[in-house]
């Protein structure tokens, strides 16, 4: 039996540690028993769509009951969430408190050390194993019972360490969930064809009846995935083969993580069913194939784009999710300081001309294209956009996706919008002649011209018009202006401390003035809300420069790049590195990202 602290005794700890105050203790104990009534259905529900079954057995605990009060000390105070409480309590009664990030854990370790039913009622989990003693994470360490079972089952010292209910459970779910249909998956196909163990031949061979049963451990597969990269935010899902097993990664925030190994033979299996959601042909694994398909989590309807490609150890499958929290949001959240946000907004709410943005892939050209494009929609004006692909539906838009096999490229496609009565048109890149000849004609002539090119910075955007065969009067007469853009990472919130940079930093960053002497930024030390980065979320870095009259000289001049943004620093241009540092200074992201992600090459 359990001989924890009682919902009186945690209460009291969390009076005395500061969390909260003697009204909200009492709010507890008046109105608890009536909100643990709701809740347990509650959670009872969520268990059920987690674990895909109707059977599930669950009972509340003192901190959840807590937690789901959501408390605030004053309105400063962030939310008295489970893991607060968690840590509060552990820190109390002595034990180390840990934040299991499923990132970190080992799946290998996680998934053998107890099975599935096991780890389900007891709420455990294992996260080391060291030869002296296993450790193992528990809401619930003052379970002597089972702390004593486990030492005679395993036959070596539990060393018992507590962590969030929550997520010990979505840890279960999700890693057990997912060695189930592994291993339904390995067994089925390893049967009776242990060379031809994919879909594919099951398909042959049993028809298509009998694949919706034996499908059904890979769908489940693939649905844990699915779930588990949308839940930590992730951009993409690579699925590679290797030569002894198949490896799962996930893009967040930038960065690759390692999430899951699966076995060789099942991995087929599951690009085949990426394929088969994405419409594509399962049967042709030779050449590179490219598909979308539509899904939802909660609420969300989120679109994923499917690339496969064939690799030496068989199919890769990258798959791109697109989530629309991320790819349209108020411009005011994109990034953009005061002023440049204001000096924007003005280029944006022109009538004719163009507005172009540039930057590398993956630096949030296309989340500041259709934010712009949501910020300007209204009932009155007609958009109209090129894409190539369109990476998310909106109503609000006429989209047209690029079919360059057949000849509909962003040139010729720009001929037949412009009889569109289009208002504002955008083209989602200009590359060749033809495209950027087409979009300063629809600029000239009363339309509104949204569009990305690929340069290192705002000045050099018109370099490539000029490059492209633009006439130097026509860049001068349409161009309202250029915004060049990275993506930071920004610092998580949660884990975030002071640090003051050092002089040689200070120095690399060439921070001229005495204010930069005392410059005090902030790091994140990594917790469990940013899987250990220290990072969360990510915020634009952007170079804002309007077309003045100066500018418009200088282009119709043929002046260099280097001229052009001399001209555009001196009016007051924050540069790419500028914006970056402010936003260090901010204690918005870190030196090293600012290192990374901008750079000083290109001199003024
Ligand atoms: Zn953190």
């Amino acid at each position: 039996m359990s001989k924890g602290p009682s919902l009186t005794e945690i209460l009291d700890m969390l009076v005395a540690t500061g969390h909260l105050h003697g009204g909200q203790k009492q709010d507890v104990l008046n109105r608890g028993r009536e909100q643990a009534r709701h809740l347990l259905l509650d959670r009872r529900a969520e268990l059920r769509r987690l674990l895909g079954r109707q059977r599930v057995n669950y009972t509340l605990s003192d901190i959840e009951l807590i937690a789901s009060f959501r408390f605030r000390k004053d309105e400063k105070s962030p939310v008295v969430d489970e893991e607060t409480i968690t840590e509060v309590v552990a820190t109390h009664e002595g034990y180390t408190f840990v934040r299991v990030d499923p990132l970190k854990l080992n799946f290998k370790l996680v998934v053998d050390a107890f099975g599935g039913p096991f780890a389900e009622k007891h709420m455990v989990i294992a996260v080391e194993d060291k030869p002296e003693a296993l450790t193992v994470a528990l809401c619930d360490p003052w379970n002597t019972d089972l702390l004593g079972s486990l030492a005679q089952f395993k036959k070596k010292a539990i060393r018992p360490v507590m962590a969030c209910k929550s997520e010990i459970l979505k840890v279960i779910a999700e890693f057990h969930g997912f060695r189930r249909s592994m291993r339904a998956a390995e067994a089925t196909f390893a049967t009776d064809m242990p060379d031809i163990a994919n879909l594919e031949s099951l398909y042959k061979v049993q028809g298509t009846n009998e694949l919706e049963a034996t499908d059904q451990p890979i769908v489940q597969a693939v649905w844990y995935l699915l779930n588990y990269a949308f839940d930590n935010r992730a951009s993409d899902i690579h699925i590679e083969p290797k030569r002894d097993d198949a490896l799962v990664r996930m893009r967040i925030d930038g960065v690759l993580h390692a999430v899951h190994r699966m076995p060789r033979g099942v991995h087929p299996a599951v690009v085949s069913r990426v394929k088969l959601l994405a419409r594509l042909d399962i049967a042709e694994r030779r050449r590179p194939q490219d598909g979308r398909f539509k899904t939802s989590f909660g609420n969300t309807e989120v679109e994923m784009r499917v690339s496969t490609v064939p690799t030496v150890f068989g199919e890769k499958a990258v798959l791109r999710i697109f989530d629309p929290a991320v790819l349209k949001q108020p411009l005011a959240d994109l990034g953009f300081f005061e002023t440049e946000l204001q000096q924007y907004n003005t280029m944006i709410g022109a009538t004719n001309g163009m507005v172009l943005i540039t930057g590398p892939t993956g630096s949030g050209k296309t989340t500041t294209l259709y934010s712009t494009l949501n910020h300007i929609a209204n009932p009155r004006i007609n958009i109209c956009t090129l894409e190539d692909p369109i990476e998310m539906v909106n109503e609000q838009f006429n989209q047209m996706a690029m079919q360059p096999k057949i000849g509909f490229t962003f040139g010729s496609a720009l001929k037949n919008v412009l009889r569109q009565d289009p208002d504002v048109i955008m083209i989602g890149e200009i590359r060749d002649g033809d495209t950027a000849e087409n979009a300063i004609q629809a600029a000239l002539t009363g339309h509104l011209v949204l569009s990305t090119v690929h340069t290192n910075d705002a000045a050099s955007a018109v370099s490539r018009l000029l490059d492209l065969g633009v006439f130097p009067f026509l860049v001068a007469g349409t161009l309202l202006g250029v915004i060049a853009q990275r993506l930071v990472r920004k610092v998580c919130p949660f884990c975030a401390r002071e640090e003051q940079l050092t002089p040689e930093q200070i120095d690399m960053l060439n921070i001229r003035g005495a204010e930069g002497r005392r410059l005090r930024v902030k790091r994140g030390v990594g917790c469990a809300r940013c899987r250990g980065t220290g990072y969360k979320g990510r915020t634009g870095v952007f170079e804002v420069m309007p077309m003045t009259a100066r500018i418009q000289r200088l282009v119709q001049e043929k002046a260099s790049s280097q001229e052009i943004k001399r001209e555009a620093v001196n009016d007051g241009m924050l540069t790419l590195r500028e914006y970056a540092i402010k936003k260090l200074a901010r204690g918005e992201t870190t030196i090293d990202e600012v290192i990374a992600v901008t750079d000083e090459t290109h001199l003024y």
